[in-house]
């Protein structure tokens, strides 16, 4: 892939890519994070290592004082090279764990949780730091980084979405498009409507639908805008 030269404004550049599950979030901030030689940040991985850690831990995710209590236990590191992100619980590599069925089923229910969002908030908002980044999630533009150079919105049909997901997943997690995309608008409408800090795009943000778009496509439109911001 090609890579740009750094014009000064990027060192400090804070990216912030919000959008619906499925919409392609997360391979464009990768790819706009390597063509801008910026750090990256999946936020969503940090949900679902505290949703395991949770589980691993038995805790019932209806008892929202065990939840808050437990999750101040856990150790989340995330690695913010974009060729190779990495995430770990208590020092153990879980970027299996945080994709399986299980971990995507409850993730929804533990992100609604007030303490764990203060939490994983302050944790997001210390790894953005100095910014050079691309930061992806639900609610990077509204309240992890509301100061962000850029804040995009990445939005898509949910058919397309589906189709894309289904695509991603390995053989061993076969699924059919009509039951993911059941889980991708669940997982949507369960986002955008909880009380603390829901799915939704910051009035500032550039609302970019995916739909009929390629991969690259996306990729080029962030980065112009990224390179028109560091300028400014
Ligand atoms: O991005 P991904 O689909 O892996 O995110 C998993 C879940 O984590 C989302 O469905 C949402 O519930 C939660 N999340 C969040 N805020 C973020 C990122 C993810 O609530 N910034």
């Amino acid at each position: 892939m090609e890579q740009i030269s750094k014009p000064a404004g990027l060192a400090s550049l804070v990216i912030a890519l919000d959008g619906t599950a499925g919409s392609g979030k997360s391979s464009a901030s990768r790819d706009v994070a390597l063509r801008l030689r910026l750090r990256y940040l999946d936020t969503g991985a940090m949900y679902r290592a505290m949703t395991w850690h949770l589980l691993t831990q038995g805790v019932d995710l209806d008892d929202l004082d065990a939840v808050a209590s437990s999750a101040t236990e856990a150790e989340i590191v995330s690695g913010t090279e974009a060729l190779r992100p990495t995430i770990t619980l208590g020092g153990v590599d879980v970027s299996v764990e945080i994709r399986s069925d299980e971990t995507t089923a409850a993730v929804s229910q533990v992100s609604a949780v007030p303490r764990v969002r203060q939490l994983l908030t302050a944790l997001q908002r210390s790894v953005i730091g100095p910014g050079g980044i691309v930061v992806e999630g639900r609610d990077i533009g509204t309240v992890v980084a509301p100061d962000a150079d850029l804040k995009v919105y990445l939005v898509a049909d949910p058919a397309a979405r589906a189709e894309r997901r289904v695509a991603e997943l390995t053989a061993a997690h076969e699924r059919d498009v009509v039951s993911v995309e059941a889980d991708l608008l669940r997982r949507d409408a369960f986002d955008s409507t909880r009380a603390a800090a829901p799915l939704s795009a910051a009035s500032d943000a550039v609302v970019l639908d995916s739909t009929y778009l390629s991969l690259d496509e996306v990729v080029d439109e962030i980065v112009r805008l990224a390179l028109e911001r560091a300028q400014s």
